[in-house]
């Protein structure tokens, strides 16, 4: 949005999930899970690294350029950055949030086409895969027979994976 010169310039924004922003690494709601890089170094912009740090002193943290920061307070980061800029785009720049799934695509030399879930076809002259971290596969065994078992959890990143544990 913010490079998108002088010509009429549309976006689709395609995402399955409820809130922008969030992925696997920033969609946690837990206190104890931590950045794994220093506020000083998570900006969101590569020519203004600090731009996190700074935000974080202007929401009124008192988190240091070191400090471990949770994940979630860098997801809401993100998703302000993003309303800023949605916010403040030139007139000529549309920007469409669609809430589904892309299942398919083709592209050719100059255009493309996303195909979604619901079966609707974005046309485009460019696509940009942005979907983050797939669930871990299986371990590479011959047996994996394990994998059905109640104590086996494949994806790590379940929200309700630690309600589910129990001691045995
Ligand atoms: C557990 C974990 C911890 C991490 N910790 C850090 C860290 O501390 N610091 C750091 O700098 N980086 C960290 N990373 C890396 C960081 O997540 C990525 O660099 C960054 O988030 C990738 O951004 P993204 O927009 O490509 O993906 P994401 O932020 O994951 O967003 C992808 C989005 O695409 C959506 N999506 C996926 N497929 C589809 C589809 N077919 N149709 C519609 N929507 C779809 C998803 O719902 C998701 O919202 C971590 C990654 C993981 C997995």
């Amino acid at each position: 949005m913010r490079n998108a010169g002088d010509g009429e310039f549309e976006i689709n924004l395609v995402e399955r999930r409820a809130k922008i922003g969030r992925g696997v690494a920033f969609g946690t709601s837990k206190d104890s899970h931590l950045l794994n890089v220093p506020a000083g170094r998570m900006g969101a912009f590569p020519d203004d690294i600090e731009h996190f740090h700074r935000w974080l002193t202007e929401k009124g943290h008192t988190f240091d350029a070191h400090d471990f920061v949770p994940r979630k307070i860098f997801g809401e980061y993100l998703r302000e950055v993003f309303t800023d800029a949605a916010d403040s785009r030139a007139k000529h720049v549309t920007l469409n949030l669609i809430d589904d799934e892309a299942v398919d695509m083709s592209v050719n030399a100059d255009s493309g086409e996303v195909i979604l879930r619901s079966g609707e076809i974005i046309q485009t002259d460019r696509v940009v895969l942005a979907f983050g971290n797939f669930m871990p596969p299986h371990p590479s065994v011959a047996d994996l027979s394990f994998t059905k078992a109640e104590m086996y959890f494949q994806d790590p990143w379940n929200s309700g994976l630690y309600e589910t544990i129990t001691e045995r």
